[in-house]
């Protein structure tokens, strides 16, 4: 094999923004059944590290072109994290000041990203739930005239998935067949936006979707009250706390329902929250892709999907952000910082370790 060779991107780019979306499909080569193929789209590529730089962008964006924000207001939203980095990256590139709104039982790591990038952040109690930082963010927007990004609600969140992640899925497949296509929900942005596409443009592709099994929300069947707003006035109550953070919040949200009532998705797979932090630590130690656990669990439903698939089936999983975003979380659980056993016997076999000792 002779020595790679690289030869730019042939564009230079005016704006961070730009550089947003046309993350690689990247095939998995050690860990998966040999009788198919797997390939990860994996969205760390995006410049703040998850598939939600798409969504913050659109937000921003689409509120610019109808005139619903104006030069130097102040967006909030509430967020667990990676909507809130992605949104305070498009702020900061654009001027905008960010408030977010935010459980105090996210990653503290998630926090400090969003204030390193500008923004400030308010938390609301755990016990709360997401419902409670979602009307800490609605008062904010209605006492002090500020754009609220609503996620949960907003056209402008399937519709960006529809431009690109699934424009770039038909680029990508072009040529290959493209059986599963795996992806859990948060506010079920991106299963709605890209099955809009596939559903037309690819309609053997099996749709495949996931939730944490101890929050299957979706699968209760139970469909939480909404006002005119669309923005739920009520905690399902099939939710329970889970570890998948940027998954299944305590609502069904509005984004998600388009799903539900087009029979976007073909299989609901529950998946627990420890399955997702044990493909997740494989993806990493055994196949060099670091993710956070709502890849490794998107991961871990495709595992299972994939052991029943025909030879040659070909299957696609999202991978939504980054692993560095889980430091202090149970996806970092037993991951030490002092030397192991291992580690120290490693040490003391040259030399130089009795010269320590003695
Ligand atoms: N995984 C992570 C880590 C996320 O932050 C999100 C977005 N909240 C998702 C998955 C789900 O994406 P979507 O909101 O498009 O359903």
């Amino acid at each position: 094999m002779g020595i790679r060779q690289t030869e730019g991107r042939q564009r230079l780019y005016d704006s961070v923004l730009d550089t947003i979306g046309d993350t690689p499909c990247i095939r998995i080569n050690r860990i998966a059944p040999a009788h198919v193929k797997v390939y990860v789209k994996f969205e760390a590529f995006n410049p703040a590290g998850s598939v939600k730089d798409r969504l913050a962008l659109n937000i921003i964006e689409a509120a610019e072109r109808d005139g619903r924000l104006n030069p130097g207001q102040t967006v909030v939203e509430a967020t667990s994290g990676n909507t809130g980095i992605g949104l305070a990256m498009v702020c900061a590139a654009k001027g905008y000041p960010l408030v977010v709104t935010m459980a105090d039982s996210f990653s503290v790591e998630r926090r400090r990203l969003m204030r390193f990038l500008g923004a400030k952040v308010v938390l609301t109690p755990r016990a709360q739930k997401g419902f409670g930082m979602y009307t800490k963010a609605k008062e904010l927007a209605e006492q002090n005239g500020w754009f609220l990004a609503s996620q949960f609600e907003t056209a402008a969140n399937a519709d960006i998935h529809e431009t690109t992640t699934a424009r770039e899925i038909l680029g990508d497949f072009e040529n290959e067949r493209l059986d599963y296509w795996v992806t859990g929900y948060g506010t079920g942005g991106t299963v709605s936006g890209v099955a809009r596409v596939l559903r037309k443009e690819r309609p053997d592709t099996k749709i495949i979707l996931t939730e944490p099994s101890n929050a299957a929300i979706v699968s209760s069947g139970y469909v939480n009250t909404r006002n005119e707003n669309n923005q739920p006035t009520e905690s399902h109550p099939n939710f329970e706390p889970h570890p998948i953070q940027g998954w299944t919040p305590d609502f069904i949200p509005w984004v998600l329902q388009e799903a539900i009532d087009n029979q976007y998705y073909d299989e609901m797979i529950p998946v627990p929250g420890s399955d997702g932090i044990e493909w997740s630590r494989r993806l990493a130690s055994e196949e060099g892709i670091f993710t956070g656990i709502s890849g490794g669990s998107t991961f871990a439903v495709a595992m299972k999907m994939a052991e029943q698939a025909p030879q040659g089936a070909v299957l696609l999983v999202m991978l939504p952000d980054t692993g560095e975003r889980y430091l202090s979380t149970p996806l970092f659980d037993g991951i030490e910082e002092d030397m192991t056993e291992e580690e120290r016997a490693i040490s003391m076999s040259t030399p130089s370790a009795q010269m320590a000792a003695e």
